[in-house]
């Protein structure tokens, strides 16, 4: 007898699908697994053996084999146990083959015929979905992390008992996941931006990263507030949807990230490393790939504090996802791309003390800041659009300070500009002006004949290159965006050369 069941590995942060097939042959009594199985899938034999005749069922004394295909593939992880113990089932003559027809599952058996939960349930849920299946059994354990998928009944299991009996009685139909609709409201935070006082400029700069994802550089002394309007910055975003959740989840689930309390993600990402972060941890590797600080940031925010004491690999590793949005990594059984669109947000003190150039309070010398701000490589310092300074405020002056505009007010402007640009760029690839080309600034972004004027100037007078000269035009697009003009004019251009001025100042 033969049989086949359907199940998936997942590959990165992928999923490919895989078919187990069983089949039981006349011969001498052997148990054989084939198909490129990593050690731990090997021991699948043991496990569903001994779960197969402990839960009732004898095995005979036949030749079986089991396959599981594509055989190029390596398969990883215990999910196989259920779905090969399912084919031996349907081999061995107590399931029908039909039962199992486009039915995808996974999960761990004990010994006992417990069915344990795995990880990476999410990935092969979804790649049910896309293989057309028409459920999903996967273990109990792993349910809560389902609930809003509505594109698939899903049924979860606690042993392979009530495998069968659910099978018997109900052809499977019985118990369905409980499906939740995804919340529409807005999350409360604790943090606002009306708790920042004073900090006009960094805050509206906080505002067109948020409106336009342009990675921001904040620099200040000591304490004067840049990890405070970093970790607002995350209140400045809409609402994550259903899609965006299910993609960053999926990440998430595939790294076993996720936990019962936390089945998806409500919120978007916000990571803030440690600066002695490796830059495998970084960038994502391992022999099989795991997903790393910027996959994990994937659609929110990487926030890098104290950046130049970050390793400089750690960093260098940074560059090519900033463009692309995504991760290669080479490994010799094949190549893993992760996605990795974040929102980078540094921050900085301006020499190791903390004040320059406050020649006052600043006491390193001219060489050791060079040094300092020398660690930032000028390529990494050129993938920031905003670079803006964070003022150090005397306690005194911060009392009379009016506080400023809540994370709602500021967030309401942001969704109005992300409005804007869903609508402009319709049918194209682009989501935000930051991800805008050379060639597609001349497009989008024209400018008035004032801007274009003092737009040349600043390019002349500050030995601009034709990169940053064309961050300027999408940071402009931006802050035109907020203001709802089509056209980008002078004060725009101005507001943007601004952003991009400082670096200049501290980087000659
Ligand atoms: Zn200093």
């Amino acid at each position: 007898m033969f049989s086949s069941v359907l199940s998936a590995t997942v590959a990165g942060v992928d999923c490919i699908p895989i078919t187990i097939e069983a089949d039981v042959s006349q011969g001498l009594p052997m148990f054989s697994m084939v198909g490129y199985l990593s050690a731990r899938v090997k021991e699948a034999q043991e496990r569903v053996r001994t779960a197969l005749r402990n839960t009732g069922f004898a095995f005979p004394a036949r030749r079986i084999t089991v396959n599981l295909s594509p055989a190029d593939i390596r398969k990883e992880g215990t999910g196989f146990d259920l779905p090969i113990a399912a084919a031996l089932l349907c081999a061995f003559g107590y399931l029908e083959q039909e039962k199992i027809e486009k039915v995808c599952m996974a999960g761990e058996l004990s010994l006992n015929g417990e069915v344990r939960g795995v990880k990476g349930i999410l990935p092969l849920v979804d790649t049910a979905i896309k293989e057309g299946c028409r459920l999903c059994i996967i273990p109990k354990e792993n349910l809560p992390e389902t609930e809003y998928i509505h594109e698939i009944p899903i049924l979860g299991i606690e042993n392979l008992r009530e495998f069968m009996d659910q099978e018997e009685k109900e052809n499977w139909g019985a118990v369905r996941n409980p499906r939740r609709e995804w919340p529409q409201s807005s999350i409360e935070y604790e943090e606002d931006f009306a708790d920042v006082l004073g900090q006009e400029t960094a805050r509206q700069a906080a505002v067109i990263a948020a409106a336009g994802f342009h990675n921001l550089l904040l620099i200040g002394t000591k304490g004067s507030g840049k990890t405070m309007i970093a970790n607002r910055i995350p209140t400045l975003f809409p609402v994550i949807s259903r899609e965006e959740s299910m993609e960053i989840s999926r990440i998430y689930s595939a790294a076993g990230l996720l936990t019962g309390n936390s089945p998806m993600l409500m919120r978007r990402p916000f990571r803030a490393p440690h600066h002695t972060i490796s830059p495998t941890a970084m960038a994502g590797g391992g022999s099989v790939p795991t997903p790393g600080e910027i996959t994990l940031a994937h659609r929110g925010i990487l926030f890098l504090d104290e950046l130049p004491e970050f390793r400089r690999a750690a960093l260098e590793v940074l560059r090519q996802p900033l463009e692309t949005h995504k991760i290669c990594i080479s490994r010799v059984n094949g190549t893993y791309e992760f996605p990795a669109n974040f929102l980078l947000v540094g921050a900085m003190n301006p020499c190791p003390c903390g004040y320059y150039p406050d020649r006052n309070r600043c006491s390193c010398t001219q060489y050791q800041v060079e040094q300092y701000l020398g660690k930032l490589s000028g390529p990494l310092l050129d993938r920031f659009d905003l670079c803006t300074e964070v003022a150090d405020i005397p306690g005194e002056q911060l009392r009379e300070k009016k506080p400023g505009k809540t994370s709602l007010q500021l967030r309401r402007e942001v969704c109005r500009v992300h409005e804007v640009q869903r609508q402009r760029y319709e049918g194209t690839d682009i989501r935000f002006n930051s991800a805008l080309s050379g060639k597609e600034t001349k497009q989008y972004c024209q400018v008035s004949r004032e801007g274009k004027k003092l737009l040349d100037a600043a390019y002349e007078k500050m030995n601009l290159s034709l990169r940053a000269y064309h961050k300027i035009l999408k940071t402009a697009r931006t802050i035109a965006d907020l203001d709802a003009k089509e056209i980008i004019e002078e004060e725009h251009i101005a507001e943007a050369v601004c952003y991009r001025a400082l670096d200049k100042k501290y980087w000659r």
